[in-house]
């Protein structure tokens, strides 16, 4: 068999291989050399896959090929092709794949999800799309209330299948399966197979073709990680211990917000410790010279907000700090794949007070493995630890923040992450 190694060897449609292009994906991760070509000849598919491993363009691509290739248009209130997702940011972000991996194809496409109003996404149906991402229960909502038919439907991909499940929405997939057209192409995706999972998707998929993609838990696995639980207004104090240690040589400290990494900053270089700080609101020769700075190995810490961090590409950092959690798993992946490149063992330490505790039960169900508890620190809470609720945050934004930016999220993190998904695709 011809091997696949670079997307020209995919026979995807032209405008699609301009997007991929476009988006500077240079060649095709595991998950996308395994599911493109059956998905394009039209085969159910069965993926163990997690995010970060290109899964969603693995789907999105085939996808978009076949609504090219079969062009028309579809019928008022109708999709032709659907994608279930279990959460709210998943569904923004695959939504923007399509937009992104299908920019150069006339496409209609809508996203649907709870918690906001209806309108303008009842609007966003009512003369028909080509690709609707929605979560479940929306989803059955705006069924229910005639505002969207699936009778037409010719591709249906549920994505995440496992959280779907823990998340109850088990009735709701049920009830939309009962609404799809008999014949249709099906895509199921699931992190883990648990016996439940194999049996709802034995009935959705007809002989299908399986796919496994070591997870991203492979890469994490080389990653001493610890979590530290802490009250918040010790939080600071606990950062400048870390530092006493000398192993700590060059460190990237991630906070949630720009503000947040000035304080930490400032923090950090009162108490001796050469320091600097990158974030959106820094000039571009001041975040040059702060990265040059840091691989030059002049700077111990480098201080840093999700999104500045995206362009640092630097070997030999020895330890990821989270002074704060991440309220999004894959940010944590992202995070603290920082550090061990290339094989070496790195260290990854959160600092996890009350407000975030929930968020580390939610990144230890996706990596698959619980964090261990670093108990011997000076200011380890056994309140927080504990504490098996979820808090309200108190700041208005500080979920959007944390969420990707949503209009050019997903694919747009070219450089950044290639770095590191070469790590975690294998
Ligand atoms: P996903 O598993 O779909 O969430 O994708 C994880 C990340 O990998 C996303 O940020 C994608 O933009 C990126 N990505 C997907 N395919 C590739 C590729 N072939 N090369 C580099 N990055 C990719």
């Amino acid at each position: 068999m011809h091997t696949i190694e670079n997307f020209s060897d995919l026979p995807l449609a032209p405008p699609i291989q301009r997007s991929i292009q476009d988006v500077g994906y240079s060649k095709p991760t595991p998950i996308q050399i395994q599911a493109i070509p059956p998905l394009l000849e039209g085969h159910d598919l069965l993926g163990c896959a997690q995010t970060g491993t290109g899964k969603t363009a693995a789907f999105a691509l085939p996808i978009l090929h076949r609504l090219f290739i079969n062009q028309r248009k579809a019928s008022p209130k109708q999709a032709r092709v659907l994608v279930l997702t279990p959460t709210r940011e998943l569904a923004i972000q695959v939504h923007d794949s399509f937009k992104v991996y299908g920019q150069h194809l006339k496409l209609k496409t809508a996203v649907i999800f709870g918690g906001v109003g209806q309108s303008p996404q009842v609007k966003s149906l009512s003369t028909g799309v080509d690709v609707l991402v929605a979560t479940p229960g929306r989803l059955v909502d705006l069924i229910d209330q005639r505002f969207l038919s699936l009778s037409e439907l010719e591709v249906f991909v549920l994505d995440e299948a496992d959280r779907m499940l823990d998340m109850g929405f088990i009735h709701s997939i049920r009830k939309i399966i009962a609404m799809l057209p008999k014949k249709r192409h099906n895509l199921f995706f699931s992190a883990t197979m648990p016996p439940d999972i194999e049996k709802l998707a034995a009935t959705i998929l007809v002989k299908p073709v399986r796919i496994e993609v070591t997870p991203v838990s492979s890469t994490v696995e080389l990653i001493r990680q610890s979590v530290l639980f802490v009250d918040s207004d010790k939080k600071k104090d606990l950062l400048k211990s870390l530092f006493k240690n000398p192993d700590l040589k060059r460190v990237i400290v991630f906070t949630k917000t720009k503000h947040g990494a000035n304080k930490v900053s400032e923090l950090l270089g009162k108490d001796g410790i050469s320091v600097d700080v990158i974030h959106g609101n820094k000039s571009q020769s001041a975040r040059q010279r702060a990265l040059e700075d840091f691989r030059a190995g002049k700077i111990r810490a480098l201080i840093a907000t999700d999104i500045a961090a995206r362009g640092i590409d630097i070997d030999d950092i020895s330890h990821v700090i989270n002074f704060e959690i991440p309220n999004i798993p894959e940010s944590y992946v992202h995070r603290i794949g920082r550090t061990a490149r290339a094989g070496t063992r790195g260290v990854a330490i959160s600092l996890c007070d009350l407000e975030e505790r929930s968020f580390v039960r939610d990144i230890e169900r996706v990596i698959g493995q619980k964090i261990p508890v670093n108990q011997q620190q000076p200011f380890h809470s056994e309140n927080v630890m504990h504490f098996t609720g979820t808090i309200k945050p108190k700041a208005p934004n500080r979920g959007r923040q944390q969420s990707r930016p949503h209009s050019h999220s997903t694919p747009s993190r070219k450089k950044t992450n290639s770095s590191f998904k070469q790590r975690s695709f294998r």
